[in-house]
């Protein structure tokens, strides 16, 4: 392994004195990485990659915890997707793990598989009433098909509605309240369409033909994606130490920015940016809204300790739900750690990360007041959750910075 990390932590040497580059990224997540190898192996270009947390990995980082189980240390990441392209890249350093992710909701003791879907129905209602509703979805929206709940809740059928009905209060309205502080009404419809009501018998909680978590954990694959000789990392660099925008007009708060200076000097490269925008413009139009998320882990002497992988609590709890690390990981322990998350407001406490951007028409205005700041500034891209303030999974955020790169290259 030859990835070139220096941790400025405890390197001696200042970021800037290594930081010559044809390309700047920031952030090592999933988009910052990906481009990164891009820029350096396809582009040929000299990347300097800064980091502000002491790993790479950004929020997919696993590790082993003090009893030894391999854990996410920001939350459950179950690899999935669609795109060829994006497995075909990112198979390159990895080898995977068969594995698809199943949930169940927590429906007050009874468990019932997410998404909700035929099989639900069975576990949910008495047997002749399961197979009306069965027979009414499935002359309704055809075998396979994914409903958001939303527009199951717009059916004027009485057995569909009290159907749609019993979905929304049990499986999301409770759950959407925890995470969002909001009704499903209230949130993008895009939202809950995440997880849609499924007219089949498909437990499993992505139908994506590409499932699986990396054979030896993300932070090995994030190792290898960034081990080229075109590439260093710098850990415990924030951006804000290094980089300075430089407005058009000095007197003008809402104009846009005609210059970036690196550590002091003028950087001509490309700069990719997979931080939070309103961030790194001082928040100077208000904050964008994020959730954070408070992660406890709990240490248990057994193995299994819930019957699935996740159990979503969609009428009970403070926590949205509990995830048990060994059955996405297939790791031999006998001991076990299970995630409880906890969703709330991102304010910006020290510490405090941004998990998701609460999309939705208003807050994307406000970003692209954000955006318009760097009209000027050509070599400048924000990428990933943060930078472009979309709710992408993991293969969406890579897809975009594979087609950042050909872009740039
Ligand atoms: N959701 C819900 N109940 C569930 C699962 C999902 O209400 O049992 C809604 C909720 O609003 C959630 C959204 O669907 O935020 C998207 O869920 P997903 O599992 O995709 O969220 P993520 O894994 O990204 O946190």
């Amino acid at each position: 392994m030859s990835v070139r990390i220096i941790d400025h932590r405890i390197a001696e040497r200042k970021p800037c004195a290594s930081l010559a580059c044809d390309a700047l990224v920031v952030g090592a997540g999933f988009a910052g990485s990906t481009i990164a190898r891009e820029l350096a192996e396809r582009g040929s270009m000299r990347v300097a990659l800064i980091e502000q947390r002491p790993h790479i990995g950004g929020n997919a980082y696993d590790t082993l915890d003090s009893q030894g189980v391999l854990i996410h240390a920001f939350g459950p990441h179950i690899y999935h997707t669609a795109s060829e392209r994006v497995h075909a890249w990112l198979s390159r350093f990895t080898a995977w793990r068969s594995y698809e992710h199943r949930v169940c909701a927590d429906v007050h003791g009874r468990l019932l598989p997410v998404p909700f879907n035929l099989n639900s129905i069975d576990a949910a209602f008495a047997p002749d009433k399961a197979a009306r509703i069965t027979e009414l979805l499935l002359s309704e929206f055809g075998r396979g098909a994914r409903v958001p709940i939303i527009e199951l809740r717009t059916k004027s059928d009485a057995l569909l509605h009290e159907l749609a009905d019993y979905i929304y209060e049990n499986i999301f309205l409770v759950y959407t309240m925890k995470q969002w502080g909001q009704t499903p009404e209230e949130i993008d419809p895009s939202i809950t369409a995440r997880v849609p009501v499924l007219i089949d018998r498909d437990d499993r909680y992505f139908q994506d033909p590409h499932q699986g978590v990396p054979h030896e954990g993300y932070t090995r694959l994030f190792e290898r994606i960034l081990d080229h000789p075109n590439i260093s990392v710098h850990l415990n660099v924030a951006a804000d130490e290094l980089l300075e925008l430089t407005p058009e007009d000095p007197d003008s708060k809402d104009g846009p920015f005609s210059g970036i200076l690196l550590a002091g000097q003028p950087h001509d490269g490309l700069l990719i940016y997979s931080g939070a925008l309103d961030e790194l413009c001082k928040w100077r139009f208000g904050r964008l809204p994020y959730r954070s998320l408070d992660l406890v882990y709990r240490h248990y002497d057994h193995n299994p300790v819930q019957p699935c992988a996740t159990i979503n609590y969609t009428v009970s709890e403070a926590y949205t739900r509990t995830t048990e690390f060994t059955w996405l990981t297939g790791q031999d322990v006998e001991v076990s750690t299970v995630l409880e998350e906890y969703s709330l407001p991102f304010e910006g406490a020290p510490g405090q990360i941004p998990y998701y951007p609460v999309v939705g028409e208003q807050n994307q205005q406000q970003y692209e007041r954000y955006r318009a700041l760097f009209s000027k500034l050509p070599g400048f891209y924000p990428l990933g959750r943060l930078g472009e303030y979309r709710y992408y999974n993991m293969d969406q955020a890579v897809l975009r910075a594979l087609e950042l790169a050909d872009e740039c290259i």
